[in-house]
């Protein structure tokens, strides 16, 4: 083992055995927002082996604030955050295995992900995305680390399957912080500090530490000073369809819905037909037809026509800004493609 992960090899519960462990490991980060990446920065450095990281969404001005792996030179050229991503963490360290996905993480996503990875650390913004990491979780038996913030408080968890209830049983007595849709904004220093939380959960188990881990839903809220622990271990149900006794993993076999409103941002996502693909140079054609103002960039197509700001990524998929009613966003998407 090199010089590189000196101090962390002095670290006694980790030592020799436990880099060599984190060498091998290969996680799951499931988005890469402001938690995904300081999730990111912090396990690339640690020297995780193999990272899947997955965000469907570009780098915006409102990111800068908070979202640490992004420049301003990424938001001007409206990279796709996993793009941005890649090039900041490959110069910290050019030998990590970085796998990135500019999409949405669905079922077969999370199947696929989860069957190539030993730990999934959650850093999305919304419920319906953390049951199917639920799901994915308990089917292939790999535990994932759940973190949330807004405002000045942020909440975390090690899920590890067989061991306590799932998200799923969990949901009524979750703490009010994962209400994400709402405008209470965030600083930066949540950020730090779920992150940081959920990493160090990360780390213990990857190295070998289990005992070291949180056996309870930890809440803090650095502005009011509180913090407190929820013990969960009572709050099992035996009928849950993901951890009970006959799963069905419900979020798994969801179908995906063609329009869906974004969590947190005025916009809706309209995910392709796959029997009628739209290229970028379909989108570029309808641009200059309705002789909208367009930029393509070698990710995507920005068009601004019908009055609003759209997006159409490579696979098809559309971003339709300053809506938020999934019918008008199909409506919109009919007229210009018809
Ligand atoms: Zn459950």
């Amino acid at each position: 083992m090199n010089e590189r992960y000196s101090r962390q090899i002095l670290f006694k519960p980790f030592g020799r055995d436990g880099q060599q462990r984190l060498s091998e490991a290969a996680v799951t980060i499931v988005g890469c927002g402001a938690l995904g990446s300081a999730i990111a920065e912090t396990l690339v450095r640690a020297g995780i082996g193999e990272i899947h990281l997955i965000d469907r969404d570009y780098v915006e001005w409102s990111n800068l604030q908070r979202q640490q792996l992004f420049t301003e030179e990424d938001a001007k050229a409206l990279l796709p955050k996993t793009a941005a991503a890649e090039k900041r963490l490959k110069a910290i360290r050019s030998d990590v295995r970085l796998h990135t996905y500019m999409d949405n993480f669905d079922a077969a996503m999370a199947e696929k992900l989860a069957k190539s990875s030993d730990l999934i650390m959650d850093a999305t913004d919304n419920f319906e995305t953390r049951l199917l990491i639920s799901d994915a979780s308990v089917k292939y038996s790999i535990p994932w680390i759940y973190g949330a913030c807004v405002g000045s408080s942020g909440s975390v968890f090690p899920f590890i399957p067989g061991e306590s209830a799932c998200f799923r049983c969990l949901l009524p007595v979750m703490p009010a912080v994962n209400e994400t849709c709402d405008t209470a904004g965030i600083i930066a220093p949540a950020v730090q500090v779920t992150a940081a939380l959920q990493c160090a959960e990360a780390m213990k188990w990857l190295t070998g530490n289990r005992d070291a881990m949180r056996k309870k839903v930890h809440h803090f809220n650095l502005w009011d000073q509180s913090q407190f622990d929820i013990g969960i271990s009572r709050i099992r149900n035996a009928s849950c369809e993901t951890c009970g006794d006959s799963p069905a993993f419900p979020s798994l076999s969801e179908q995906k819905k063609g329009a869906a409103v974004l969590c947190g941002r005025d916009a809706v996502q309209i995910l392709p037909d796959p029997k009628r693909p739209i290229t970028l140079d379909d989108a570029e054609r309808i641009g200059s037809r309705l002789d909208a103002r367009t930029r393509r960039t070698p990710y995507f197509v920005e068009l601004t026509a019908l009055g609003h700001r759209m997006i159409l990524f490579g696979n098809g998929r559309l971003l339709i800004h300053g809506i938020r009613n999934a019918k008008e966003g199909q409506r919109l998407y009919h007229q210009l493609f018809g």
